[in-house]
């Protein structure tokens, strides 16, 4: 464990994250964790099926074309979106 004097405050760490890893399964170490990434210079896009916020490390590398219109009754547009590994596990059973 490491500790950072901040002002009156000792803030603990249960470990330093790495770049590119996975995520942990806790909310307050997943922010953690997101914080690394993110002054890394990775970002975080949404997956295509599911919605979520992933990572470049949570993304299974196929993608979804999706419709989309940008108002009801206007053209429609194919995107392609990531999808994550999450949503590719779930689409093989
Ligand atoms: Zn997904």
């Amino acid at each position: 464990m490491t500790c950072t004097r901040m002002g009156n405050w000792i803030v603990c760490h249960g470990r330093e994250y790495e770049v590119g890893e996975m995520p942990p399964k806790g909310y307050n170490d997943w922010f953690e964790w997101a914080e690394v990434q993110r002054k890394a210079g990775l970002r975080s896009v949404s997956c295509g099926v599911c919605g979520k916020c992933k990572w470049p490390q949570e993304l299974s590398g196929e993608t979804i074309k999706t419709e989309y219109r940008k108002t009801k009754h206007g053209p429609v547009f194919i995107v392609e979106k990531p999808m994550c590994i999450e949503c590719q596990d779930r689409r093989k059973e």
